[in-house]
């Protein structure tokens, strides 16, 4: 085997299947029965987990469904898992409709110019009726994506869908602003307004199998697959219904505000961080007061210090905010990062880590001797969320698999 890279980010295989066995039986019990599914968001390269890994591992812990965010990262993944659904989340762009058609991905629509580009595309390819799955998504209040939920937009739109047979509307969904407000208003607001998109379309005649919402806090939160299950039951054993984690399958969620925040942070504490990063010393030397370090010397010692070199830098996405700031582990303790983190090299002080020697292993985000440094500490640092942490670590480390 060729030796390990020096900095490089540990991702656990068993902590993924983990966590989403942990998230479905959550959404399971929640709906009352075994109807609710979960599908798997591996947009962004899997949240920055490697999607190469992180998508054949879902698809056999049993995701059915993996959602992305292009055409271009759903061709990838098709190549890694033939037998998935695969949901394109993002609405469809011109150029994507082919992409879309060859490798077999459901896209996203709500926009006319959504159904010209399809047809054009199916025309090209003279496809048969209903051979192609579609997923409408309805905008229930977050002004982003999504079809305005009136009668005559949904009528308007159902009726050019109608135009083209080769589609089939396979799925509707939305998705929710604030999930993690558990008491907020809005998310009740959005869900009975999706209620009235999806009486509209079956009014209209359609079938669709699948009716989804949410994300990980909707399923943390453990107030969505209940309503949403009872929605799907209503339509008489046609359709079947989901949640769409994402952050929560690699380990991490937004916090949680509300009468129910208790129960919901208590899910969010079983989840495990399956990635871990990785670095090793690469050189050390003691300074005396005064001397500073780094650029713009934004830190002067004030006694003889030890510091280390690691060889890691924002290059790879260790956030420059976490500048005199952040910390590192090195045998299990925490060592600060001193003066400003360069592009490729960061300063640690370890003089409270006597036997800290070169080669060292240090961890920039995992667990060290039962210490830990998440990337909710990062966002803390930072000023920024952990999935912003999660998805900057950069293509320069390499992503390797772990048990
Ligand atoms: C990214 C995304 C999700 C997953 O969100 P998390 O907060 O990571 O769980 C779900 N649905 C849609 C439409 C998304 O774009």
């Amino acid at each position: 085997m060729p030796p390990s890279p020096i900095t490089r980010a540990e991702i656990s295989r068993s902590r993924l299947a983990g966590n989403f066995q942990r998230l479905r039986s959550l959404a399971r019990s929640n709906s009352n029965d075994e109807c609710c599914d979960l599908l798997a968001v591996v947009k962004a390269d899997a949240y920055g987990h490697g999607v190469s890994l992180c998508a054949p591992w879902l698809a056999e812990a049993g995701a059915e469904w993996l959602g992305v965010t292009s055409a271009e990262e759903g061709v990838a993944v098709r190549r890694l898992c033939p037998q998935s659904n695969i949901l394109v989340m993002r609405g469809l762009l011109a150029g994507e409709a082919e992409m879309l058609l060859d490798a077999n991905l459901a896209p996203t629509i709500w926009d006319h110019e959504h159904l010209q580009l399809l047809e054009e595309a199916v025309l090209r390819q003279q496809l048969a009726a209903g051979s192609i799955p579609v997923h409408l998504e309805i905008d229930t209040g977050m002004s982003r994506q999504g079809l305005p939920c009136t009668a005559s937009e949904v009528e308007k739109f159902l009726d050019h869908l109608r135009e083209i047979p080769a589609l089939r509307l396979d799925g509707v969904y939305t998705h929710f602003a604030s999930p993690e407000m558990l008491d907020a208003e809005q998310n009740s607001q959005q869900m009975a307004r999706f209620q009235q998109g999806v009486e509209l379309i079956y009014t209209a005649g359609f079938r669709p199998q699948w009716l989804h919402a949410g994300n990980s806090s909707s399923v943390l939160g453990q107030q969505l697959a209940g309503p949403l299950a009872a929605l799907a039951a209503r339509r008489g054993g046609v359709a079947r219904c989901m949640i769409r984690p994402g952050i929560a399958l690699y380990g991490y969620a937004s916090r949680f505000v509300g009468e129910q925040a208790a129960t919901a942070e208590a899910a969010r504490a079983v989840l495990q961080p399956v990635l871990t990063w990785k670095t090793a010393i690469a050189s050390l030397r003691t300074v005396g007061p005064g001397a500073s370090v780094g650029y713009d010397a934004t830190f002067v010692a004030s006694n003889k210090m030890r510091l280390a070199l690691l060889p890691v830098g924002y290059a790879d996405g260790l956030n420059r905010k976490l500048s005199n700031r952040g910390h590192v582990l090195v045998h299990g303790v925490a060592a600060p990062i001193v003066g400003r983190i360069s592009m490729d090299l960061t300063v640690v002080d370890v003089s409270h880590v006597p036997n800290a020697t070169i080669g060292d292993e240090v961890v920039l985000l995992g667990e060290q001797n039962g210490l830990r440094v998440t990337a909710d500490d990062h966002a803390r640092w930072a000023e920024t969320i952990s999935y912003e942490i999660l998805c900057a670590i950069s293509a320069r480390v390499p992503r390797v698999s772990c048990e």
